[in-house]
């Protein structure tokens, strides 16, 4: 099979990743040998392949928005057939054992490894996933849409449980690329209102047709005080912009596994009234099936930008500079 590999990891991205000839992966036992049929590109491929996070396996295969179907499964697998639908997501495998494990909280897991960074992900023909870590996957949607549900929507999902958002509350969202998309037709269909800001005019305009309340300028202060807030943008200069835009008592979460350095903070005017600030580490199964289950029930817009699976450079590439709507997603 033919697969992308991180080779040379750094700014460069066009020359970081390489198309190589690889063997088809075997499935171990209570796996599932998956082949590829789209791959979403998330903004942390791009981290993976630019060494902004930290080589875990070299040459590794980036990707962890994948939509396949079974090929074969593993020694011990139950409830899985070839031919069925699966989708692959960041979250690869945890101990299942340790106190946050057993607390419900495995997104903290210790031992957590994670799918294009500790071990092979879905930009090539086929690549494998633990069956008790493959999700079911909603009707109604075509694979290229399927892909970034499986990342950019659970990841934003959780951010805004994070962001805690009170019913019909007002919310921000910083930066709008392939998750905040998802995410604020989530938080609009639970009767929020959203307001987007964003430096790119094309996002603005996506958002206002998405039913945004109203979309601004990244630094812009969003029309009303905001209850929560959720930042997109890889930006610490936003973080002290978006927790001044917060009302008194509002939470800010910041989604993404990768941050510039935030700015010393003022107490007084960014923090002090009770305003919170909050990470978002990965995510949990339960995440996962709760974004699909409500993108079953709710038919979410999905803006797509595809792109050839032999043109996974190329569309890293744009993602970094920028020239991405909505999201991309690899089609083999
Ligand atoms: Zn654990
Ligand atoms: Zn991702």
């Amino acid at each position: 099979m033919q697969a992308w590999q991180v080779r040379s990891p750094g700014p460069d991205i066009a020359r970081a990743l390489r198309r190589v000839p690889m063997r088809v992966p075997r499935p171990a036992p209570g796996e599932l040998l998956v082949a590829v049929e789209a791959c979403g590109v998330c903004r942390t491929d791009l981290h993976v392949a630019a060494g902004e996070l930290p080589v875990r396996r070299p040459s590794v295969v980036p990707g962890h928005e994948v939509v396949g179907h079974v090929l074969e499964p593993g020694a011990g697998v139950t409830g899985f057939r070839p031919g069925d639908r699966v989708g692959i997501a960041w979250l690869r495998e945890t101990c299942g054992a340790c106190r946050y494990c057993r607390a419900g909280a495995e997104n903290l897991c210790p031992r957590s490894r994670y799918t294009g960074w500790d071990a092979d992900g879905g930009y090539a023909d086929c690549t494998t996933v633990r069956a008790d870590f493959a999700y079911a996957l909603p009707d109604g949607y075509s694979v290229a849409e399927l892909a970034p549900l499986l990342c950019a929507g659970i990841i934003g999902y959780r951010a805004l449980r994070r962001a805690e958002l009170p019913p019909g509350g007002r919310l921000g969202i910083y930066g709008f690329g392939a998750s905040a998309h998802l995410t604020a037709q989530v938080a609009l269909a639970q009767g929020a209102r959203v307001h987007v800001l964003t430096r790119s005019a094309r996002a603005r305009e996506l958002a206002l047709e998405l039913g945004a309340t109203s979309a601004g300028g990244a630094s812009d202060a969003p029309p009303e005080p905001l209850d929560a807030a959720v930042l997109f943008a890889p930006v610490g200069d936003l973080v002290p912009v978006a927790l001044r835009a917060l009302d008194r008592g509002g939470t800010l979460a910041v989604a993404g596994i990768y941050l510039s350095d935030i700015p010393a903070l003022n107490y007084e005017r960014e923090l002090f009234q009770e305003r919170t600030l909050r990470s978002v580490t990965s995510n949990t199964r339960e995440d996962g099936r709760a974004l699909l289950d409500f993108a079953a029930g709710h038919k979410l817009t999905v803006a797509v930008t595809p792109y050839p699976m032999a043109q996974a450079g190329a569309a890293l590439a744009d993602l970094a500079a920028d020239r991405v709507n909505g999201a991309a997603v690899l089609l083999t």
